[in-house]
């Protein structure tokens, strides 16, 4: 069909001769489009289509199956605001676990926290972790703390096996629903989340744009209130290379020590002084980030 046509070879549209334009089913009649100035690497792995490119705006670029995932301009956007919007919320934090998140960003915001002692990652796709650290340094270099360890394999199967009552919080940085992902948006496994985590733990899942899958959201939102007893809650923030420029996430605790997420009770605000200081998170975004449109609220308080 023309929109295949259109996205021709790596990703790099023939609709603009040496521009990547971003198309796809999940934003029907749109494409967000960056001049490329350079393709670095192009590979296949057993899950997906995994490129890098120098774009001529964003510094370099990285897409998993024609999709934007990350540019080295805007990721502090999302990278601090799904890491910390939970682990600001609770005190303490010791156990964390992240599905997904194979670049390594959200490690690297992790281990901002001292607290921590043990931080679990789960990433499908080995190519990810490797193209990041080969292209993407000081994202990757989340991975250098020794807090870490890294299991390659289906973040689905791995909460399905993980011990009971044992995380602080889930931090879920998945891709969309489309491949690989798509059971993270699944019940079974925000089941699975909640059975993993301690009375009062937290869970911060990746989810979406209130532009462009309201009703993604409408389904996470309810399956998450049936699922988390404690407090369930939507924040958003803005990436301006991800479709529509906002991205949510699904913020919810379970049945124990209350959760008012929207009150960051274990603050990390920016320090100059120290060697990579926070770019976008602060107190203030935390609770501005629960604020939402009319429209939106309708919809998620409806649920
Ligand atoms: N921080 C960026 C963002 O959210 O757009 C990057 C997303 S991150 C690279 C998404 C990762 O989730 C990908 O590396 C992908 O391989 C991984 N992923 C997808 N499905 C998964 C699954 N079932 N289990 C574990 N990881 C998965």
């Amino acid at each position: 069909n023309q929109e295949n046509d259109n996205k021709s070879v790596a990703g790099i549209s023939s609709i603009i001769p040496g521009w990547f334009s971003e198309i796809s089913p999940m934003w029907p009649g749109e494409a967000h489009s960056l001049k490329v100035e350079k393709v670095l690497f192009q590979g296949k792995s057993d899950y997906q289509d995994v490129m890098v490119f120098q774009s001529s705006s964003y510094g370099k670029v990285l897409i998993l199956d024609g999709v934007i995932q990350l540019t080295e301009r805007d990721e502090c956007a999302y990278q601090e605001m799904i890491t910390h919007l939970p682990l600001c919320s609770i005190t303490n934090p010791k156990k964390v676990l992240v599905i997904g998140g194979g670049d390594g960003g959200v490690l690297r915001e992790v281990a901002r926290h001292s607290s921590v002692e043990q931080i679990d990652i789960c990433e499908i796709d080995k190519m990810v972790v490797d193209v990041s650290k080969d292209f993407f340094p000081e994202v990757a270099v989340g991975y250098d703390d020794p807090r870490v360890r890294l299991h390659i394999g289906d973040g689905v199967a791995f909460l399905k096996n993980a011990p009971e009552g044992t995380y602080d919080a889930v931090i879920v940085d998945s891709s969309d629903p489309i491949g690989p992902a798509q059971e993270l948006f699944e019940k079974p496994f925000f089941q699975s989340v909640a059975r993993a985590l301690r009375p009062g733990g937290v869970v911060c899942t990746q989810a979406e744009s209130i532009w462009l899958h309201m009703h993604i959201i409408e389904d996470i939102v309810a399956n998450c209130r049936e699922i988390f007893k404690g407090s369930v809650n939507y924040a958003w923030t803005t990436v301006p290379t991800y479709p529509s420029g906002v991205i949510g996430f699904m913020l919810c605790s379970t049945e124990g020590p209350a959760v008012d997420f929207k009150k960051p009770v274990n603050p990390i605000d920016a320090d100059d002084s120290q060697s990579r200081p926070l770019k976008f998170y602060n107190s203030e975004i935390h609770s501005a980030a629960f604020c939402l449109p009319s429209f939106a609220k309708k919809v998620i308080e409806s649920k």
